[in-house]
């Protein structure tokens, strides 16, 4: 998708990476360890830290310029990812799924008939085109849930973040 950026999604606002890696984003979710340790791996990969916590912001390794860090302000998920996508300018490549949601691998097409018997008989029947996870196995396809995922996204992406999302 020829956009590189790479991401750290902090726990507060841990919601945030499944749509960022729907979008095709390579967004790492911090669960263990500390503050530190992640800082250290944010910087390691070259990642920009997305978080809501602003004493990350009032560090020595941000206000110096060596740790990119977005600070989310809203505590709705909706409304965070509308800043997110709003405040770095993101794009997505909705028609392509690149990422697994739940653990950000890159994802290997798949023939029809490797998945035979992985996914329900519908699915076989109406898809052709499968991806699958190499780290958890999941097979991905285009169905009902990525479409709603996929609208939902395209609605952050348009509106302002004034508006109220209680309507979407
Ligand atoms: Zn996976």
């Amino acid at each position: 998708m020829g956009d590189t950026i790479k991401f750290m999604v902090d726990t507060n606002v841990g919601k945030l990476a499944r749509w960022m890696r729907m979008m095709g984003y390579d967004a790492a979710f911090f669960e263990e360890g500390d503050d530190a340790e992640m800082i250290s791996k944010a910087l390691k990969e070259d990642r920009v830290l997305i978080t809501r916590d602003s004493h990350i912001t009032e560090r020595w390794v941000t206000t110096s310029g060596r740790l990119r860090v977005l600070l989310v302000e809203s505590d709705r998920p909706e409304n965070q990812m509308r800043e997110v996508i709003d405040r770095l300018g993101l794009t997505s490549n909705f028609e392509a799924f690149t990422r697994c949601l739940e653990c950000n691998q890159t994802l290997e097409a798949r023939s029809k008939e490797t998945v035979k018997g992985r996914v329900p008989p519908y699915v076989y029947r109406t898809h052709s085109n499968f991806l699958e996870c190499p780290a958890c196995g999941r097979i991905y396809w285009r169905g009902s849930h990525w479409e709603a995922m996929r609208r939902k996204l395209g609605k952050f992406s348009r509106l302002t973040p004034n508006l109220d999302t209680d309507k979407l």
